[in-house]
């Protein structure tokens, strides 16, 4: 199913709705939840240079993604978490050695990496938006890397947010064994595909500040959700195989 256009994370891939007057799943600035103290990394995908897919009308994805993430790290901040981003600007995170040696896109990778590895983490979100030739994709899904059942569980909680909170259209989790990223991160890691920007409906609501700031609070409920469910449950390791994405 995932004749997908990427959104470009080397191979990375992905792909929303509908959202409607549903009561959300968690108040906000509860100092006693899971995520008082813990250390959050968010990712906003692409930057500078690197626009991630392009919508019809102009619109790219590296300012949809760093919109949204901003949203999502003052969201965690609220409930005490400790917030890293990746970036705050429109830019990227290669060097001009990088660009010397044509090596940019993984020079960006490398520098996100660089970034994550700074500091001891217990989560990390990257906030991607998914494209296809076919304006008739939408929907948000979460991928996660195939060995890692951190990943799998965090996916499924916030994917279960997305749904809980009136999105529609919400795609299942996608296990992933290639995204440069969530292969070398062990802690819960997850890639969220906001949505399809090449679909006009999606497009319009990823625009609107009401939608980020529902997609923002539905990634931060789900790492609510999977620290409280972290506290008392063990995960069993996957051993199926993967989709490859894209
Ligand atoms: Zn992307």
């Amino acid at each position: 199913m995932f004749g997908l256009v990427s959104c470009a994370l080397v191979v990375a891939q992905s792909a929303c709705h509908v959202v409607s007057a549903q009561p959300l799943a968690v108040s906000k600035g509860n100092n006693w939840n899971g995520l008082f103290g813990k250390t959050i990394v968010v990712d906003a995908g692409h930057g500078g240079k690197d626009t991630g897919a392009r919508a019809s009308d102009g619109s790219t994805e590296k300012s949809l993604n760093l919109a949204i993430a901003k949203r999502l790290a003052t969201d965690l901040r609220e409930a005490g978490a400790f917030v890293v981003m990746t970036r705050t600007e429109d830019v990227d995170l290669a060097s001009d050695a990088d660009e010397r040696r044509r090596h940019r896109h993984m020079g960006d990778l490398q520098g996100r990496l660089r970034v994550v590895r700074k500091q001891s983490i217990d989560g990390f979100v990257s906030i991607h938006c998914n494209a296809d030739p076919s304006p008739t994709w939408y929907g948000a899904q979460v991928l996660y890397f195939s060995r890692n059942p951190k990943g799998k569980e965090l996916a499924e909680t916030v994917t279960e947010a997305f749904r809980t909170n009136g999105m529609h259209g919400v795609r299942s989790v996608q296990s992933n064994q290639t995204l440069y990223l969530l292969k070398r991160i062990p802690e819960p890691a997850v890639l969220v595909e906001v949505g399809f920007i090449t679909h006009p409906t999606e497009l319009h609501r990823l625009q609107t500040a009401r939608y980020q700031e529902l997609i923002a609070f539905s990634v931060y409920t789900g790492l609510i959700r999977y620290f409280e469910g972290a506290s008392h449950h063990e995960v069993a390791p996957e051993n199926g195989s993967a989709h490859r994405v894209g």
